[in-house]
């Protein structure tokens, strides 16, 4: 079967800025900053505009920018780190890099972020940091988070790796907590033609510990004040993501645009939509359905030739790498649940009306043959 629809079509989005994404890569190879460099710093200082946050520091991928973002927060073995089951298993990964233990709290049933109420009862005396994810492009709530995370002396570092440019009460993700880590993954928001990944900040000496640790714990070259990393960001992917900038909210506004048109016709079939949180806004890195009888929909969809995806198909708890982490089976019923259910439609700026009228319908027919059966 041919793809009528892609879940994703990154090449289309190219073509729409080629000539300056091609001017962009040609002056990066003119002048030979392969790592870092002039790009990269300007990129730096544009992200951290865009997030109203005073510092930002570009490396080599999302999960860097999460290790560096906890270590620069004090995070050590024996420490606890609180987060969400139901997420990317970087989030997670990151974490355990510290050699801090992750301490799971379920997600909200409707807002697939962490529930905050379930936060203050996960808090030991070892509890250094807690890490909300935004996940598919919605906020959690982050006053909530913020108001426990206070109280508790804790850091709060947001993985904002799905959500660039949302919102929390008019105020853009990143910047709410003490760091804000981004994902420039090809497939993210704002991709970049490889890995990337960013930290904002507004505290100067989170950004410095991030900068140092980034290059190898050094200041100066050759001289390792501390133990680092090769977390560097190249110069290729700094001078890409500087062009791609200029256009992330005229592509969210096209993300939303794809959003309310599946909202219109398949809210009103009584299948489950996403919901937005009165205190947020959302940029839809995903469009995910609830659905009971997620494997039947998506084997039809994929006979009519639409692609879709699970985000995600097993939480961490359950992961068989993470089996020592393992708690009991339903010990985080809506994390559970909604792995179960949870469809990702194809959603994508160059997506055009037709393409989200194709998938409509076919999930329309999808949902009456599965109820059929
Ligand atoms: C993509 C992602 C990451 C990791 O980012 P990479 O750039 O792939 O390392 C972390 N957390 C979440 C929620 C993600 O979606």
């Amino acid at each position: 079967m041919n793809i009528q629809v892609p879940f994703l079509d990154l090449k289309t989005q190219y073509l729409s800025i080629q000539t300056e994404i091609n001017d962009a890569i040609h002056k990066v190879l003119l002048s030979s900053q392969f790592i870092l460099g002039q790009e990269v710093e300007s990129f730096e200082a544009e992200f951290a505009g865009y997030c109203d946050s005073s510092e930002a520091v570009a490396v080599n991928s999302g999960t860097s920018a999460l290790h560096l973002a906890l270590l620069a927060a004090g995070v050590k073995p024996g420490d606890e780190v609180i987060t969400v089951p139901f997420t990317f298993v970087a989030t997670v990964a990151a974490i355990e890099y510290t050699g801090a233990t992750p301490v799971f709290v379920d997600i909200d049933q409707s807002s697939y972020t962490i529930q905050v109420e379930q936060i203050e009862s996960a808090i030991t005396e070892k509890t250094k940091a807690i890490v909300p994810v935004h996940l598919y492009g919605q906020s959690a709530d982050m006053d909530a988070i913020l108001a426990t995370a206070r109280k508790h002396n804790l850091i709060v570092i947001e993985d904002a790796a799905q959500a660039h440019g949302a919102t929390y009460k008019g105020h853009k993700v990143g910047s709410l907590g003490d760091i804000g880590c981004f994902s420039f993954y090809p497939g993210k928001n704002l991709g970049a033609y490889g890995e990337g990944g960013i930290a904002v900040t507004n505290d100067p000496s989170f950004a410095e510990k991030m900068r140092i640790l980034r290059n190898w714990g050094q200041r100066q070259r050759y001289y390792h004040s501390e133990r680092g990393f090769n977390y560097r960001m190249d110069g290729l992917q700094g001078a890409i993501l500087r062009v791609k900038l200029k256009y992330i909210d005229k592509w969210t506004e096209q993300r939303c645009r794809v959003a309310k048109q599946y909202d219109d016709y398949l809210g009103n079939l009584g299948i489950l939509v996403p919901k937005v949180m009165p205190y947020s806004s959302h940029v839809y890195h995903i469009y995910a359905l609830r659905v009971f009888d997620r494997a039947s929909l998506q084997t039809l969809l994929q006979s009519k030739g639409i692609q879709t995806g699970i985000h995600y198909p097993i939480p961490v708890h359950l992961q068989e790498g993470y089996r020592d982490r393992r708690q009991t089976k339903n010990e985080f019923p809506n994390s559970e649940i909604a792995a179960n259910e949870v469809l990702s439609l194809p959603i994508y700026p160059e997506m055009t009306q037709e393409q989200v009228c194709t998938v409509c319908k076919a999930v329309e027919e999808g949902i009456q043959y599965v109820k059929r059966k």
